[in-house]
């Protein structure tokens, strides 16, 4: 077992070596395995030793080669990890842990099970002091066993909720996520057009917790094949409920990541069987830095969606890089104009030019604009003139729970 100070001087080493500015932090992790005092206990130290042994190791590999990871008691490991870029970089870390304790802890040919929580303070945000460090960690440890979680970052209690893996995984496994539908609206007839399917969630130990929280931390900790799942089932279940109102369509998200996976496709084309949704009354959204990714191999996946009859939306057009070029590349169907662009046009007049321009190249393409972010009736009847085709935001209708909308639109809700 080694002593505090060999934590404490390896934490200075990493300070030292980094640039100590903002973009590059350090983390220390205070790491407890549940399960390891007991079996020493129960079963020797040696035996204990032996298990604590094989621990650090496998926290070890889960780890990058440049992370160290010290034992300093029976059950209690310090991890320091340099160049960590934020928070959220800590939090990867600490995810991917828990993760590797998915599989049971191997200690000479016999398996038993390890649940790891752990406690999380950055450098410099936390403290410069190795030792404030430590016990900044160990505190934010004491916090998420308070909590029941999985990991707690020093300080954060009062915050933003931080999101075990356990917790998200348990909420979709269990459809425990609810889905909210916003009306999307023809601004040229001002009939209603559809509407985009959006998450949300109620977390037990939290209360609301939102999209743009648990969406990204669905993408690192890997939950998002899990999470996409499970909104085009949900989404595509509502619109079955709206069959007989063929002309509504449904739009569904599609992170970055779940795009990049394969069998999205497959995914995609059997819920729509199986919910007898046609292929036509669905719109997949994604985001443009998800489309430059790899422009040959979106290409080839936009068009299998294409050829399905599946249509497609640029999502969030204005705040990524997709270059003009790129655009003319891509078989989408509709470019979804972000509310950074569109909240401004109503009093400043060059916004407004430039989503009357953005419009204009829309239709050249042959793509549907769709304008987001609509919050007053001024901006709605100027986008109507500029010739927009759809547009959505708060003006027109808020998010709301799925069931409401089929009701509203007369269909009966699947519960
Ligand atoms: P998004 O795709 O850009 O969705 C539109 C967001 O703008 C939604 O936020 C919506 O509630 C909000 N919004 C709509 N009208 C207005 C308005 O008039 N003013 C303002 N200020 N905001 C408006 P929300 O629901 O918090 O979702 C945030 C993001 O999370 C979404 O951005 C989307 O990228 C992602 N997301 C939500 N649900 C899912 C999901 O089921 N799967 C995936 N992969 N991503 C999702
Ligand atoms: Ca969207
Ligand atoms: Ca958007």
């Amino acid at each position: 077992m080694l002593n505090r100070d060999e934590v404490c001087a390896a934490i200075a080493a990493v300070v030292a070596d980094g640039r100590g500015d903002g973009a590059d932090r350090a983390a220390v992790l205070a790491v407890m395995v549940e399960g390891l005092r007991d079996r020493a206990l129960r079963l020797g130290y040696a035996t204990g030793d032996s298990a604590a042994d094989s621990v650090g190791k496998m926290i070890a590999a889960a780890l990058r080669p440049v992370d160290r990871v010290f034992r300093v008691a029976y059950d209690l490991y310090m991890v320091v990890l340099p160049h960590m870029r934020n928070e959220q970089h800590a939090l990867l870390a600490a995810t991917r842990l828990t993760q590797a304790f998915d599989l049971p802890v191997q200690d000479r040919g016999q398996p038993w099970r390890g649940r790891p929580v752990m406690g999380i303070a950055l450098h410099p945000d936390h403290g410069t002091d190795p030792e404030v460090l430590c016990r900044r960690a160990e505190l934010a440890l004491h916090e998420a066993l308070r909590q029941g979680g999985q990991h707690a970052v020093y300080g954060r209690s009062d915050e933003q909720a931080v999101i075990s893996y356990e917790e998200l995984r348990e909420a979709i496994e269990n459809n425990r996520l609810n889905t909210f539908l916003q009306p999307i609206w023809n601004l040229q007839t001002g009939r209603i057009a559809g509407a985009e399917s959006l998450a949300r969630w109620t977390a037990e130990q939290h209360g609301e917790v939102w999209p743009g929280h648990f969406v990204p931390f669905a993408e690192q900790s890997g939950l998002i094949t899990a999470l996409t799942s499970w909104s085009i089932n949900t989404t595509l279940r509502h619109a079955a409920a709206l069959n007989h109102v063929p002309d509504l369509k449904f739009a569904i998200n599609l992170s970055p990541r779940a795009f990049n996976q394969p069998g999205l496709v497959e995914k995609l084309t059997g819920a729509l069987g199986i919910w007898g949704v046609a292929p036509e009354r669905v719109i997949a959204e994604i985001t443009e830095t998800a489309l430059v990714h790899d422009l040959d191999q979106t290409v080839s996946l936009l068009r299998r969606l294409r050829d399905r009859g599946i249509g497609v939306a640029i999502d969030d057009f204005g705040t990524g890089y997709a270059s003009i070029a790129y655009l003319s590349k891509f078989p989408a169907t509709e470019l979804k104009i972000d509310l950074s662009l569109v909240r401004g046009i109503h009093d400043d007049a060059r916004a407004a030019r430039l989503v009357s321009a953005i419009i204009d190249m829309a239709h050249h393409l042959d793509l549907v604009a769709v304008a987001e972010g609509i919050e007053d009736g001024g901006t709605q009847s100027l986008l109507a003139e500029m010739g927009c085709d759809f547009g959505q935001g708060y003006h027109l209708g808020r998010p709301v729970p799925a069931a409401d909308f089929i009701a509203r639109c007369g269909g009966r809700s699947r519960g």
